[in-house]
């Protein structure tokens, strides 16, 4: 049985001040029934992970380097997320796709990085609104996922998020027919690959979830959770996300 996942995602937002929502967060579930994870920036990752020591509340990292450590200025690595209090990494998102010129080798390289460092590594991929207009989104997903999955993986070091680029930040949500096309589309290559184990894989919607579409969301064949953006921001909005899983 796959244990959902109620993902946050705060990109390049949050001050120390913020830390606050967090609390209220801790707050408002106690005893989740799923699992509750938000990603702030990297500068609030021990905060933040101090701050959710004994609560249902993990902490993770937006983005790892694929070395373990060297001459790399500016850039984290997997190692050291985990020693500042990190159990989870995104990989690949969208974002860091288009601003840093990641592509799928080098997202793969840091989702083996954040599996060998005991992360669990949260790997994102979508189609752009070119490739769904032109009829391309299986395809692409397809490839993305064959080209960036690393050697070794399980549903305990591996979740998938699908987040189709157009519904980021647009308030766009895919269509729960899409949705679903895409997801059952990922179980049906993930079980091909590693056979029954296939079924253990979370996989993750993202692109607009909020607090009055998430249940619907949410019960989509193979919607496992949500890697939420802006709606991860405040305990307001976020709780209701979490209290729909
Ligand atoms: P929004 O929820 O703001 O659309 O962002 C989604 C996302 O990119 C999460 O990683």
């Amino acid at each position: 049985m796959r244990r959902k996942l109620a993902a946050g995602n705060w990109k390049m937002n949050g001050l120390g001040a913020d830390l606050a929502e967090l609390d209220r967060l801790c707050a408002a579930h106690p005893a989740p029934n799923c699992e509750m994870l938000i990603c702030p920036p990297a500068t609030l990752i021990h905060r933040a992970a101090t701050l959710a020591e004994g609560t249902a509340l993990r902490i993770g990292g937006q983005d790892c380097h694929a070395a373990t450590s060297g001459a790399h200025t500016g850039d984290l690595s997997a190692e050291m997320l985990r020693d500042a209090g990190a159990t989870h990494v995104i990989t690949g998102h969208s974002e860091r796709r288009a601003d840093h010129g990641e592509t799928d080798a080098i997202v793969r390289a840091k989702t083996e990085a954040a599996i060998a460092a005991g992360l669990t590594a949260i790997l994102c991929l979508g189609e752009s609104l070119a490739e769904r207009e032109s009829g391309r989104t299986l395809d692409v997903i397809r490839a993305q996922l064959s080209d960036s999955l690393p050697e070794d993986f399980s549903g305990e070091t591996l979740v998938v998020a699908y987040e189709p680029v157009w519904a980021i930040g647009t308030g766009k949500v895919a269509s729960l027919d899409q949705i679903a096309e895409v997801h059952v589309f990922l179980r049906s290559q993930l079980l091909e690959r590693l056979g029954a184990d296939g079924d253990l894989i979370r996989l993750l919607y993202g692109g607009s979830v909020k607090a009055a579409n998430a249940a619907e969301i949410f019960a989509v064949p193979e919607v496992d959770g949500a890697l939420v953006g802006g709606a991860s921001l405040t305990a307001a909005d976020f709780t209701p996300i979490v209290t729909a899983l």
